[in-house]
């Protein structure tokens, strides 16, 4: 049996495939975690982790002989993948199972604001509708979106946008072969759109992308929908932006110190607030599984994983 060290929860059907492979430790459940590790951490080969715990410094420093992690999420900003990689370490990821159902996540957020959802379910349930007419929102159909990360998500998020009979625009590194219309800045893109959505990856390099700035150049009757990392967006300009009514509204799935959220976008009537369920039911999450499963699975058959973060790919 190969130890593996798992960071985080796993549904019973990844457990089941796993148990009769490897000799699953449990980090959180051990009760001295550093006593454990100084005299254990040699023998673990493979982690289990996710995209929100990823694997913590104490962890990767403990474990010398580690050869594989695989993470149950796309998003790996919380592994320092360049690091492991370095040390030949494989790590893999679940891309593509879940963008369909970030890019409807999007969707329903920026319904949701737009058209006033989440308030007029609340004006229904009060009773003022007994009172008078809840007031006029606005529409979806034919608007500019912008996407900030025309990815594998990011190309779904634009697949629906033309179901709203939207024009797409967007920002990423690269420019892409497609109908869209680029531009080469978030900035940029930003003043061009009524609606920006942001689904690039975490971590350093995309720290703040959605700025003042980009806020600003959003405009006044602009929304921002955030199904990507907290820390892409500078919470703190958000905030005054909205309170400025430098924005008309934002939808977000993620947030900077989460599970935490600032009071202040708390009593906003135009924000809509989801605690990160981007990818979140139970047909996703299956498919996520299986797919975190079968990497740990193949690396254990020939030493290859099916889907390895771009870090690792060489290896
Ligand atoms: P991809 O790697 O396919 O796409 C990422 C996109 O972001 C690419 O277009 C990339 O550009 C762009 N990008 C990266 N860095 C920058 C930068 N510095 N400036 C501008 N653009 C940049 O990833 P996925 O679409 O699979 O996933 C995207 C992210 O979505 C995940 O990393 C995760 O953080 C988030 N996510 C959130 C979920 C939720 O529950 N809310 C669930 C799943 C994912 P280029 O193509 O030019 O390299």
């Amino acid at each position: 049996m190969t130890d593996l060290l798992q960071i985080g929860g796993i549904t019973p059907r990844m457990e089941a495939a796993l148990a009769d492979r490897f000799d699953i430790h449990v980090l959180f459940d051990l009760e001295d975690r550093q006593a454990w590790l100084a005299e254990n951490g040699d023998r673990i080969e493979a982690i289990l982790t996710n995209g929100h715990h990823g694997v913590p410094e104490d962890v990767a420093l403990a474990t010398p002989n580690l050869k594989v992690v695989s993470s149950y999420g796309v998003g790996y900003d919380a592994i320092d993948a360049p690091a492991f990689a370095a040390r030949g370490i494989k790590i893999a990821h679940t891309p593509d199972v879940l963008n369909d159902e970030v890019a409807d996540t999007f969707v329903a957020l920026w319904l949701a604001v737009s058209r006033g959802i989440v308030v007029a379910d609340r004006f229904a349930r009060s009773g003022a509708w007994e009172d008078g007419a809840f007031p006029l929102t606005r529409s979806v159909q034919k608007r500019r979106v912008g996407i900030l990360g025309l990815g594998r998500i990011g190309e779904e998020i634009a697949n629906r946008i033309k179901c709203f009979r939207g024009d797409v625009h967007y920002h990423s590194r690269s420019r892409k072969d497609v109908d869209y219309t680029y531009h080469d800045s978030p900035a940029a893109l930003a003043e061009a759109v009524e609606v920006l959505v942001a689904i690039t990856p975490g971590g350093p390099e995309t720290e703040h992308l959605v700025n003042a700035e980009v806020l600003k150049a959003l405009g006044p009757e602009g929304i921002l929908i955030n199904v990507s990392r907290g820390s892409v967006v500078d919470e703190a300009a958000l905030i005054a932006a909205l309170q400025a009514g430098e924005i008309a509204g934002a939808g977000l799935d993620v947030f900077a110190e989460e599970p935490k959220i600032p009071q202040a976008l708390k009593e906003m009537e135009n924000v809509v607030l989801l605690p990160h369920v981007g990818s979140a039911t139970h047909e996703t999450r299956a498919a996520m599984g299986d797919l975190t499963v079968r990497n740990l699975l193949s690396w254990l058959k020939d030493g290859s994983v099916e889907t390895p973060v771009p870090e690792c790919r060489h290896l």
